[in-house]
């Protein structure tokens, strides 16, 4: 046998990958779930998870290294790699690039590759990265123990690490482009009960200003004020959404106009052969429920696709007597 051949290859090991190769596993294909990094996606980003069912609370890199020995429980292969380009051969398998090595061959393929924080793109971002600019509160925030710090945007992720911050943080400064909250009313409500945190609504970011080793305070402008302002921090965290990881696939995909991937109810692209789960995936929200109930979807269509091609090329192969 082919050593770099699969069934299934999965790209990406965050929940939906993890979720993808229990089934895939179980279903008995010869399946490689294939991460460059430590498998968990954004779990290993968050700290409490409240919102999965059957464990009320439970710390997000917990979770994941519950998912991960799950999911590599039934024979899926784990294959340390970075995936650059995926493309459809002659015959229909698929080929996947690696940034070192050999290419990896499969029947189908399940992107599961996640996302990447969105940039404010304000003069500063980049050379404070690291030293006063963040994008995960987990990761960072114990650095910043009394500090006064910032948190940006106004979804699900800013509400819920501004809190977190706390626990570090002197105060902590929600400042949103908008005078309304897209978050959920349930961590606004948590927010605003917080003591140490107060909000900069309808306020742009314009800089982030340092002294050349760190973040010393951001300039903002609310609109119509007509004058920006100098709010003095120890650091930023940034939580504006994020990109999707869906350029790898060489030939045109149909995606959204930010870039997520269009599927079919059985989560396979417009591209035969590749399917896409979770936070690659266009869709309402994206949740670890969602991106494991849709990875189980993702896996089971790539099962049967697999079998059904396979039992149409062996009457064929008999007849040319392979
Ligand atoms: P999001 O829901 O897309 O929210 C992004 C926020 O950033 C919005 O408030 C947006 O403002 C603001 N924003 C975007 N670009 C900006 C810019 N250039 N300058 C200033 N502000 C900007 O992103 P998210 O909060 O990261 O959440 C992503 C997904 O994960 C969501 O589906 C969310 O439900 C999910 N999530 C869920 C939980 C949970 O359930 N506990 C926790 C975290 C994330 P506007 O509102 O004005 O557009």
């Amino acid at each position: 046998m082919n050593e770099r051949y699969y069934e299934i290859a999965i790209v990406g090991a965050g929940p939906a990958g993890l979720t993808a190769a229990l089934y895939a596993g179980r279903a008995l294909k010869r399946t490689v779930l294939i991460e460059a990094g430590i498998p968990g996606g954004e779990l290993l980003n968050t700290e409490d998870v409240e919102d999965y069912p059957g464990f009320a609370s439970i710390k997000g890199p917990e979770l994941a290294a519950k998912m991960t020995e799950h999911a590599l429980m039934f024979g899926a292969e784990l294959a340390p790699a970075r995936v650059t380009a995926i493309s459809v051969e002659r015959d229909g398998s698929k080929r996947l690039e690696l940034e070192e090595g050999e290419p990896l061959f499969a029947d189908a393929v399940i992107i599961t590759a996640g996302g990447r924080p969105r940039k404010l793109g304000v003069a500063g971002e980049e050379e404070y990265a690291g030293r006063g600019v963040s994008y995960c509160a987990v990761c960072d925030g114990a650095f910043f123990k009394g500090a006064h710090l910032a948190v940006v945007g106004g979804g699900d992720a800013a509400l819920e690490e501004a809190v977190f911050l706390t626990r570090y943080a002197s105060e902590v400064t929600i400042i949103h482009r908008r005078d309304e909250f897209r978050a959920q009313p349930l961590l606004v409500e948590r927010a605003r009960r917080n003591g140490q945190i107060d909000f900069a609504m309808d306020t742009q970011v314009e800089e982030i200003v340092g002294d050349g080793s760190q973040v010393r305070s951001l300039r903002l402008h609310r609109a119509g004020s007509g004058h920006d302002e100098e709010l003095e921090v120890g650091g930023v965290f940034i939580f504006i959404g994020f990109l999707p990881n869906t350029g790898l696939i060489r030939a045109h995909a149909d995606h959204d106009t930010q870039g997520y991937y269009l599927t079919d109810s059985n989560m396979m692209t417009s591209v035969p052969g590749i399917y896409a789960a979770g936070d690659v995936r266009a869709q309402l929200t994206r949740q670890v429920t969602t991106a494991v109930g849709d990875a189980t979807t993702a896996a089971l269509a790539a099962t049967k696709q697999v079998e059904a091609d396979r039992a149409a090329l062996s009457p064929r192969l008999s007849a040319a007597g392979a």
